[in-house]
């Protein structure tokens, strides 16, 4: 799986240095127009790049990432009204979530065209527009001036990188360009809307909820409750790419049952607790990671991907991370966990 050779020298710009800016963004434009690949920040998680036109440049993608070229891209444009060049029909709900969530992590699924590679779209007759409200990834966007495929920048298997070091960790040597910006704001993948479909159907759910959506379009309702009816019922149908190495047991109850079962529990291996303040503070365990307070779940959402990697970094065998409640962004939030999870500790009260 990480069998990729580093092969290339990649230039690294780091955004926040304003005396180099204007020639990082030139120098990205130009690398993914000549069919190279850059990683770059945006609000949900760090993307791996390329022109979205060219199949070759697509193709390295899956090359750089280490993984069969199955699943679909997400295309990216500076603004929404740029992909009506590259697409073919957008359905009225695609340009009321476009209207209302754009830029933002939102990403709505239209009706392909045949300007963009056929790589792209994995065979199906769809495609998946977003466009990132983050201001770096939104110069370079529009620097670039074509539509850019990117999934995520991590080596296939890995969680997201939702910092800079991470992608950094995972595509140096592997990218023509790395942007580095600042933390991911979000921290998670954006929420995905099919809008082919007279109800449109949440494909993944992400920053943009389920109840933001339901105020402007007509929902599919059995979409929602299929992410959240997933917990542990089929831990076994997981994609194992938000995975850490370590095996994870994900605890759901209150903080009381919580602080209890973690103070009984045998820290056996080399063990990572990821949990919410009011927990960490009562229990003793060699590396503890805050998910912050239970009543900002933006804050676990922002750092569950950053946590795991660092567990990853540090030859962690065993975690035991916080579940949430599936309201608002915890659904998005229960979905890569649930993914992650090896076994659930089901406490109640
Ligand atoms: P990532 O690039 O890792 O954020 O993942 C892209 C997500 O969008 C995956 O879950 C894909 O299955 C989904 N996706 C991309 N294009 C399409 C499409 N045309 N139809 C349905 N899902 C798509
Ligand atoms: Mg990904």
């Amino acid at each position: 799986m990480h069998s990729v050779v580093k092969s290339m020298n990649s230039k690294i710009y780091d955004l926040n240095d304003i005396n180099k800016y204007d020639e990082a963004l030139r120098s990205a434009a130009e690398a993914v127009r000549n069919g190279g690949l850059v990683v770059f920040p945006t609000e949900t998680v760090y993307g791996l790049g390329a022109d979205a036109t060219n199949d070759s440049a697509v193709k390295k993608i899956f090359q750089a990432k280490g993984r069969p070229s199955d699943n679909p891209l997400i295309v990216h444009f500076a603004k929404f009204d740029d992909c009506y060049e590259y697409v073919g029909e957008v359905s009225d709900a695609a340009k009321t979530i476009a209207e209302h969530f754009m830029p933002g992590p939102v990403t709505v699924i239209v009706k392909k065209g045949n300007a963009l590679s056929p790589t792209v779209t994995a065979g199906l007759d769809t495609v998946a527009v977003r466009v990132p409200s983050d201001r770096f990834a939104h110069d370079f966007l529009k620097e670039a001036g074509c539509p850019v495929a990117a999934p995520s920048a991590n080596i296939s298997g890995k969680p997201s990188p939702t910092r800079a070091e991470y992608a950094l960790e995972d595509m140096n040597g592997r990218a023509d360009v790395i942007l580095c910006g600042g933390d991911c704001l979000v921290g998670l993948e954006s929420t995905v809307v099919d809008c082919t479909t007279e109800k449109v159907k949440i494909l993944r759910p992400g920053a943009v909820t389920a109840e933001e959506l339901m105020k402007v379009v007509t929902l599919d309702e059995s979409s929602i409750s299929e992410s959240q009816t997933q917990r542990p019922r089929s831990p076994g149908m997981k994609y194992r790419h938000y995975k850490p190495d370590a095996y994870v047991i994900a605890v759901d109850g209150s903080d009381e049952s919580i602080i209890k079962y973690l103070n009984d529990a045998d820290f056996d291996e080399k063990c990572a607790v990821i949990m919410f303040d009011s927990i960490l503070g009562h229990i003793n365990a060699e590396v503890k990671l805050s998910l912050g307070d239970r009543n900002h779940p933006e804050t676990a959402a922002h750092d569950l991907f950053a946590h795991f990697r660092y567990c990853d970094r540090a030859g962690i065998t065993k975690i035991y991370v916080s579940c949430m409640p599936t309201d608002n962004i915890g659904d998005a939030y229960m979905n890569r966990l649930n993914k992650a999870t090896d076994e659930y500790m089901m406490l109640g009260e």
